[in-house]
């Protein structure tokens, strides 16, 4: 075999995806994969391409984020939707999968490839020698959320390690439109005018019953490796509950700065909710990050006046998952900032998911093999799913936060569109915006191999 160009790091999901695109163009690269000799808590097979939990690939409905991103995956000739389709289980309308067929048949197509060579050891350094010399054009780090530790250390050097980030605290997520604009007033801490929060403000006894609800919640078991221990300023909301009946009224629900317009008073605790976009279209529920299971939350939020028929967007969670600041730390098309040659793909990237992290490695073997002929791909348009997934990782942020594919990292429609009507006039948009993409990359000479 001619000399490697690409090093690899981990034979996960976005790895084999990115190896077996790159194997389509004639690209030579090397994956480098730890198993079987040393494994994460999270993994238990020997096969690559591992699903670790569920089997699903979520909704297959266009009508969807992850049906739309499964779509445009399938467009562009995903060896991973070709290998879960194949091995496809009755799911209902999702898609979902025999793991451990999906797992062998990645797992054969990697080790048959012709243009891509696996070494099996574990990577601890981004300076690596055997790693360098087989990514002479890229080093591609897939190490996913549950990465050696060395490997992730090596990574936080290369970011700077404020934008490196090792555990997930994750609060939910609600579309505004669902909540009480007769309850919920806009405004921001001791400032005048319009602010940039939506207000949720509770009386003493309104937030006593949220706060014992919330202290009785039933929340996930945590597994053997996502016992460490939070930071003190990442505590999930339901352990601050457990603390005491006002420490929420003195943390993350502090009333201070803030007048309801309804009593003209400061009210006894008040829930903010920031935007997630720009015009305010889904909310995030400001120091809710939460372990509490996914029925307990949508009961227990919902009993916050305004809230009562709050649709979500995303549930929070909590776990280990090491993750990069991206809007900081990577460029735009998945590079290091200050590191040249180095990209990251999957979920180290701040995308969240099976189908997140395999689209990631889909979009830069595309894109590397258009590179290859002197050719780029065309900017994603951000109504499309892949380009709102690749979207997320480039806006800047306050704290950034790992995120699925949802309508809500899309720009939101068109006002006057009824609410039972948005989902599908997203979905047509997202489709129309995909398909002129791929024809505009067509019509630029890029040849995409499916
Ligand atoms: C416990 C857990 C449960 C999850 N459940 C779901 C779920 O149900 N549904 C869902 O959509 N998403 C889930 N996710 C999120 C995410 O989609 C998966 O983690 C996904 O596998 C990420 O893909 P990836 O390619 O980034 O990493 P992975 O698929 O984890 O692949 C990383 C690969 O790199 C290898 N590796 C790591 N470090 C090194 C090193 N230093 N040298 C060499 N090789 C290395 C690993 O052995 C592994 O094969 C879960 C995540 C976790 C942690």
């Amino acid at each position: 075999m001619n000399k490697s160009q690409y090093a690899i790091i981990g034979a996960g999901l976005a790895g084999t995806e990115l190896a077996l695109i790159l194997d389509r163009y004639g690209i030579r690269a090397t994956v480098f994969e730890q198993k079987p000799g040393s494994r994460s808590a999270a993994h238990s097979i020997d096969s690559y391409a591992e699903l670790v939990c569920s089997n699903s690939f979520r909704s297959d409905s266009p009508e969807s984020g992850p049906g739309l991103l499964k779509r445009e995956m399938r467009l562009l000739g995903s060896p991973l939707m070709d290998a879960a389709v194949k091995n496809r289980v009755p799911a209902g309308k999702a898609l979902a999968t025999d793991r451990r067929a999906f797992a062998e048949d990645l797992t054969r197509r990697l080790s048959r490839a012709e243009n891509i060579a696996i070494i099996n050891r574990k990577i601890e350094s981004l300076d690596d020698e055997e790693l360098k010399a087989a990514g002479e054009k890229g080093i591609i780090v897939a190490c996913g959320p549950m990465g050696d530790e060395s490997l992730i250390n090596s990574l936080a050097e290369a970011t700077g390690r404020q934008n490196c980030y090792f555990y997930d605290a994750i609060a939910p997520i609600v579309w505004s439109q669902s909540l009480d604009s007769g309850k919920i007033f806009r405004a921001s801490r001791y400032e005048e005018g319009e602010g940039d929060y939506l207000n949720a403000p509770m009386n003493k006894e309104e937030y006593e019953r949220f706060v014992t609800e919330l202290r009785d919640g039933k929340t996930f078991a945590p597994r053997e490796f996502e016992t460490e221990k939070h930071f003190e300023g990442c505590m999930p909301i339901e352990a601050l509950a457990k603390r005491g009946m006002e420490t929420l009224a003195h943390g993350p629900l502090k009333p201070v700065g803030l007048t309801d317009p309804a009593t003209g008073r400061k009210p006894w605790a008040v829930l903010q909710l920031r935007p997630e976009t720009n015009n305010f279209s889904a909310c995030n529920l400001v120091g809710c990050q939460t372990k509490l299971l996914q029925p307990e939350q949508e009961r227990i939020f919902k009993l916050i006046p305004g809230m009562e028929n709050a649709e979500f967007v995303r549930f929070g969670s909590m776990h280990r998952n090491a993750y990069v600041n991206a809007p900081e730390a990577l460029d735009g098309n998945l590079g290091l900032r200050g590191r040249p040659g180095v990209y990251l793909i999957g979920q180290i990237t701040g995308v969240e998911g099976y189908i997140e992290s395999a689209a990631t490695g889909l979009w830069l073997g595309h894109r590397l093999a258009a590179l290859e002929t002197g050719n780029d791909l065309p900017p994603l348009p951000e109504t499309s799913a892949l380009g709102a997934l690749l979207g997320h990782l480039k806006r800047p942020a306050k704290k950034f936060q790992p995120s699925n594919i949802t309508f809500g990292l899309m720009p939101d429609v068109e006002k006057g569109i009824r609410k039972r009507d948005r989902k599908k006039a997203c979905s047509e948009r997202a489709v129309a915006a995909f398909d002129e993409w791929l024809a505009e990359t067509a019509r630029s000479g890029v040849r995409i191999r499916t």
